[in-house]
């Protein structure tokens, strides 16, 4: 699976709807303090299902809500949806029957999330799920967020050891068994 697009409106800064696409090879996003770079990985971190609202540097997740500004009132919704492409076949069993995935996640004040897959709607876990079996999500080593090396180096054993799970792929399975054995 490889990202395409994304999509962010009314998220944080990003008022209007915008689509930021993700082409081949290493993308760089640059400009000016306080432009929305880190808002940008914050809306991609989200829609994979960061379910903390403080790695959102938020003090609840309304607040990824557009807040307003001086000549834009705030908003009561914010929608990010990312595009994959799945013509590898890799989504997970039930949503690999199509070449693009689309899946996006919006919020209501005061009324929490709704995902959805290719407009199905899902669980924040089924979203989860999709992106650890593919190595990334919200949580996935291969988001590094500042300070995070410093961390990892002062970790405990085990949580270094969920971080290694993570980077090996596994952590999918274990979130499985979880579940499975829950029910
Ligand atoms: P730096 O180069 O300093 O790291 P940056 O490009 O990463 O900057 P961000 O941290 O992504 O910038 O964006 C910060 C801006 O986003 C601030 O101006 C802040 O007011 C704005 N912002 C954050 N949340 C909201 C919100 N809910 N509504 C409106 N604006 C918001
Ligand atoms: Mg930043």
């Amino acid at each position: 699976m490889k990202f395409n697009k994304l999509r962010v409106a009314g998220f944080k800064s990003f008022v209007e709807p915008m689509e930021f696409v993700i082409g081949d090879g290493l993308t760089g996003v640059v400009g000016p303090n306080g432009c929305g770079k880190s808002n940008l990985v914050e809306a991609l971190r989200w829609v994979m299902g960061e379910n903390s609202y403080k790695n959102m540097r938020a003090s609840g997740m309304d607040d990824v809500i557009f807040s307003g500004s001086l000549n834009r009132p705030a908003r009561n919704t914010a929608e990010v949806t990312l595009f994959l492409d799945n013509s590898d076949r890799k989504a997970p069993a039930g949503f690999n029957d199509s070449d693009m995935l689309e899946v996006s996640r919006r919020i209501e004040r005061e009324a929490g999330s709704v995902y959805r897959i290719n407009s199905r709607d899902v669980r924040a876990r089924d979203v989860q799920l999709l992106f650890a079996d593919a190595s990334t999500g919200a949580r996935s080593p291969a988001m590094v967020r500042q300070g995070q090396i410093g961390e990892l180096i002062s970790a405990k054993p085990t949580s270094r050891r969920q971080i290694l799970e993570e980077a090996a792929g596994i952590s999918g399975l274990h979130s499985r068994r979880n579940e499975a054995e829950i029910r």
